[in-house]
């Protein structure tokens, strides 16, 4: 990822991630530094802001080989439990 805002590890896998932010809501969000074919995170102007893409806008990317991304919680192995809390998943040797 260019310009990377704050690279980081996932604290559940130990993948580098980066965190950027939805658009609008400010939402502190993951995402693999890797862009993919199938990604559905766009990069906006102005980061480290993002945008999940429409179907429409993922097509467009698609035609102007504009990077996309897709967010942590879709690869992580431990994706399931960044669900419980957006500071991410605990460590196996944490608990509740
Ligand atoms: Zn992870």
């Amino acid at each position: 990822m260019r310009k990377a805002a704050a690279v980081a590890e996932c604290r559940s896998c130990g993948a580098k991630i980066v965190w950027a932010k939805v658009h609008i809501t400010e939402t502190p969000i993951p995402l693999d530094p890797d862009p993919v074919p199938n990604g559905n995170i766009v990069l906006l102007r102005k980061r480290p802001y993002v945008e999940v893409a429409s179907t429409n806008q993922i097509k467009d990317a698609k035609k102007n080989g504009t990077d996309l991304y897709v967010t942590h919680f879709v690869t992580c192995p431990s994706g399931d439990k960044w669900k419980h809390g957006r500071r991410g998943p605990k460590r196996k040797d944490e608990h509740d």
